[in-house]
């Protein structure tokens, strides 16, 4: 029904390409996990090593406490939803869905009142005897979901699989994969290059770059207080201005930043700057600014504007639309994360 997967120490070569460098990656029976990442990053190569069409060049994969390797993709306790659907044209939804149950050797019957239960449930009651060319892609993905969970699989792998539809239908299929997610209760690892579908359905966020894992946890954790630079800049806006320890505090052009800092004295950091940290209120002042440009959004103006005193970086506010950006505006100091500065400036 549902199974945890352990990933450890997890690299594959492709040639002179490290698509995986050392990947560890433990995902609770039952959760929503999300590989996020730019393209190129290894998110589908894991994947793959997940359900059985890529072999790791090292490392160890459990599935439910199983070893996976030798396993065939057939044997794995995995189904995989692709980008483009792969419903076969000639056959009706009901036979489309009843695929692997048929491949397994269950009566025909049986199959087709557990296809039409599938069907019901990703939203297509009714519609079994339709064929994929009747249908939107929208309705064509929720075939190929009703399709992957019909074997009941205890782990559900989905790559990048709503990549292929416009955004307001992404929205709505965000909502119900992860409806049908906590209605099925497998476990969904779910590949995706678009931070805020990320967002919006995991409950367990995997941040990857360049092969490696760089944060993960959930959403809310790793938005707030993501644990490196690259984590900090994918997910979200985010402002970076240098700071420096000074007797357990860092210290910027804007002031101290964040709590306190157990970093020798003298050690280079950098402070990330959300949107929401600059606001008309309480905590160090930026002084005298340039508005650089603001865009009404409804609910909020954006401002990008520079402070005088850190001429170098742009910052980004979020403020009340009635609100004016003026050398009163703060930084809420408490909630800037403090990062050791690695030289790293991806
Ligand atoms: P993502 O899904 O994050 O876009 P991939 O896992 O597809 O990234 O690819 C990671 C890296 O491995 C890339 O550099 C890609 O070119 C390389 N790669 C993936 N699959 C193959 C393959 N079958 N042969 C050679 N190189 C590959
Ligand atoms: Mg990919």
């Amino acid at each position: 029904m549902t199974a945890r997967i352990d990933i450890s120490a997890v690299t594959r070569r492709y040639g002179a390409t490290l698509a995986l460098a050392g990947v560890d990656l433990t995902v609770e029976a039952g959760a929503y996990c999300v590989l996020l990442g730019p393209s190129g990053c290894g998110k589908s190569t894991l994947l793959n090593i997940l359900g059985g069409f890529a072999d790791p060049t090292s490392g160890a994969v459990r599935i439910g406490g199983r070893d996976m390797v030798g396993v065939p993709a057939a044997a794995r306790p995995t189904t995989t939803v692709f980008q483009d659907y792969a419903l076969f044209p000639h056959m009706t939804l009901l036979d489309n869905v009843g695929f692997g149950l048929r491949m397994r050797g269950m009566a025909r019957r049986a199959r087709q009142s557990r296809a039409a239960e599938m069907l019901a449930l990703v939203g297509l009651d009714g519609a079994g005897a339709r064929r994929p060319a009747d249908l939107s892609g929208g309705q064509r993905q929720r075939v190929a979901l009703a399709r992957a969970l019909a074997v009941e699989p205890d782990v559900l792998l989905l790559d990048e699989p709503l990549g292929a539809l416009d955004l307001n239908l992404r929205r709505v299929m965000q909502d119900e994969l992860k409806r049908i997610q906590r209605s099925v209760g497998a476990t969904f690892v779910h590949v995706t290059h678009d931070q805020e579908e990320a967002m919006a359905i995991a409950d367990r966020l995997v941040v990857m770059n360049a092969g490696r894992i760089e944060d993960q946890g959930p959403p809310e954790r790793v938005y707030r207080a993501p644990a490196s630079r690259f984590a900090a800049g994918f997910l979200g806006e985010m402002s970076f201005l240098p700071a420096r320890v000074q007797a357990g505090r860092a210290v910027t052009a804007l002031g101290v930043l964040g709590g306190p800092q157990t970093h020798p004295e003298g050690t280079r950091m950098i402070a990330c700057i959300r949107p929401e940290h600059l606001r008309i209120g309480p905590g160090p002042a930026l002084g005298p600014i340039d508005v650089l440009d603001t865009v009404f959004m409804g609910a909020h103006r954006k401002v990008r504007l520079r402070a005088r005193a850190a001429p170098d970086v742009d910052l980004t506010a979020l403020l009340p639309a009635d609100t004016a950006p003026g050398p009163d505006l703060a930084i809420d100091a408490g909630a800037v994360t403090l990062l050791p500065d690695n030289g790293d400036t991806t």
